[in-house]
């Protein structure tokens, strides 16, 4: 039976991985500040013996006896992320360098939550681990893109250094359930606004594109590289299946049956204008390994999930 840190793990993936690794039967510490995680999402685990949660704040060190670490702590949406920019640069960069202390103490592995962000306005299509990006150093998204190629740069110092056995995963734009209602990333955003009947608000003229991937699918690849003897990364996760924005809001209109109508507004600062993996690497390294859930059938799953939630909430303040 391994220890296992999440740190972040009462965010949107670090509920779906906490849930993984205790069905997987490990001993799982869920440590988060509550900054853009949620405590009613990892409620349901605290009967498991197996599970516990400590609210801290990683930028401030924390002494305990691990064998692996999952660092995900970070706000992973740019209306989180931008509230307070000092922060999230000192929580990837500061958090991290204490994580890898911890490591380094109880020679412990670390896999560090990376992103595509490190590849900012990529030049490159798709995006190879290889390229260095185009990531605007002083920009409203650099507090993040730049955070965490600082964290990455020492997760490599570390191993090179110290011989600490680090895991470095570039994430790309993930979806599904335990998605907070007012994160502001795209999915959550276009679903409600259907849901609710309201304007679909696109950015920019809707051409912009990502690449989404499914929750279930991210977590099977970051479980599966954490196991990976003799390797480090970075290494890409994602679903190579690239959408516009627009294609995105026609798609999610339809199966929600919404009348909602599209409404343009302002792109945000250095928005990327295309992104998508080249997931070569990791299906080498993961020969099992497929994004195998369709972006229609994920978005399924994400509707019946927030359905269930506005059903849920609607139930409760009728009672009341
Ligand atoms: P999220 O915002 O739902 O989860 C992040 C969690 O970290 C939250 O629970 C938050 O409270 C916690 N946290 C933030 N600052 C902290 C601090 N200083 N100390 C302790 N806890 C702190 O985001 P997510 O989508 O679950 O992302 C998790 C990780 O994956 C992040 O590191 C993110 O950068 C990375 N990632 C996510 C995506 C994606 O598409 N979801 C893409 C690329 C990378
Ligand atoms: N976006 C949009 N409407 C929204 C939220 C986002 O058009 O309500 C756009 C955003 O400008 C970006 C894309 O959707 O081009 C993905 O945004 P998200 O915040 O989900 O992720 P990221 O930009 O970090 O990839």
């Amino acid at each position: 039976m391994k220890t296992i840190l999440v740190t972040g793990g009462a965010g949107f993936i670090g509920t779906h991985l906490c849930e993984f690794l205790l069905n997987e039967g490990n001993r799982v510490i869920c440590m988060d500040n509550l900054y853009s995680g949620s405590f009613s999402n990892i409620e349901y685990l605290l009967s498991h013996p197996d599970f516990r949660f400590i609210k801290h704040d990683i930028t401030e060190p924390y002494d305990i006896e691990v064998d692996e670490i999952y660092n995900l702590a970070c706000p992973a949406s740019p209306p989180f992320y931008q509230q307070d920019p000092v922060k999230t640069f000192t929580t990837s960069v500061i958090g991290t360098y204490n994580m890898l202390k911890l490591a380094k103490r109880y020679r412990a592995v670390l896999l560090l939550t990376s992103t595509s962000e490190v590849y900012g306005d990529p030049l490159m299509h798709p995006q190879k681990e290889l390229y260095w990006g185009n990531v605007n150093p002083v920009g409203i998204r650099s507090c993040y893109d730049e955070g965490k190629r600082g964290a990455e740069c020492l997760c490599m110092d570390y191993h090179r250094q110290y011989g600490v056995n680090v895991k470095i995963i570039r994430i790309f734009n993930t979806y599904g359930p335990y998605m907070r209602e007012d994160d502001g990333r795209v999915i959550s955003n276009f679903i409600l606004q259907a849901l609710r009947g309201e304007d679909i608000t696109i950015y920019g003229d809707g051409s912009q594109t990502r690449s989404f991937q499914y929750i279930d699918d991210l977590i099977s690849a970051m479980t599966g590289v954490m196991k990976l003897t003799d390797f480090t990364g970075p290494v890409n996760i994602g679903n190579p299946v690239e959408f516009t924005i627009k294609e995105l809001a026609e798609i999610i209109i339809r199966i929600t049956n919404s009348k909602s109508k599209l409404i343009y507004q302002p792109l945000p600062g250095d928005d990327p204008k295309k992104r998508k993996p080249d997931i070569s690497l990791i299906m080498e390294k993961l020969p099992e390994w497929y994004p195998s859930t369709c972006l229609e059938k994920g978005l399924k799953k994400t509707i019946e999930y927030f359905s269930s939630k506005k059903t849920k909430l609607e139930t409760e303040i009728l009672q009341f």
